[in-house]
């Protein structure tokens, strides 16, 4: 018999996938956490804390929520995102995170029109020459304009004018 070995074997948002999914990152399947992984497979960019909050409070508490995030974070499943304000934000990882180390050092772009946050994977950070003595670990960039849709959606407004 044929193994197959496609991890996208089935779509992206059923049950079985994201099960598959958190053995592959060696977490134990539970409720909250195929909840907010489904969320984080849903939604194309960048999910704030308060809104993963929101959208399972009737479900989840917010340790819990906090608890399975932290858990995504420790096993290379999702990235946390600074920001200029007090907001938290995640997204997920590429395939070549996992418990071990992270690889995520990609700049992410913030639209200032419609507050997406999206991670700008095939952009690398250029690194920044540093004075003598001192160890980087980690870099981070925050871009801020107007996104790819935001724009398109204008410059369709002017045509229709
Ligand atoms: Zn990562
Ligand atoms: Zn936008
Ligand atoms: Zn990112």
């Amino acid at each position: 018999m044929k193994v197959i070995k496609n991890k996208n074997i089935s779509h992206t948002g059923s049950k079985e996938y994201l099960i598959s999914f958190l053995k592959q990152h060696h977490l134990s399947v539970t409720e909250p956490r195929i909840k907010i992984l489904k969320l984080f497979q849903n939604c194309g960019s960048a999910l704030e804390n308060s809104l993963i909050e929101k959208k399972t409070r009737h479900q989840l508490n917010r340790i819990t929520v906090y608890r399975t995030l932290q858990s995504f974070l420790k096993s290379g499943i999702i990235h946390s995102i600074p920001s200029y304000d007090d907001s938290i934000r995640f997204a997920l990882c590429k395939r070549d995170c996992d418990e071990h180390a992270h690889h995520d050092n990609h700049p992410h772009f913030i639209c200032e029109k419609c507050g997406e946050t999206i991670c700008l994977n095939k952009t690398g950070i250029s690194i920044i020459q540093l004075p003598k003595g001192y160890n980087v670990h980690r870099t981070d960039a925050i871009i801020t304009g107007i996104c790819n849709i935001c724009k398109a959606a204008k410059m369709i407004k002017q045509i229709e004018k």
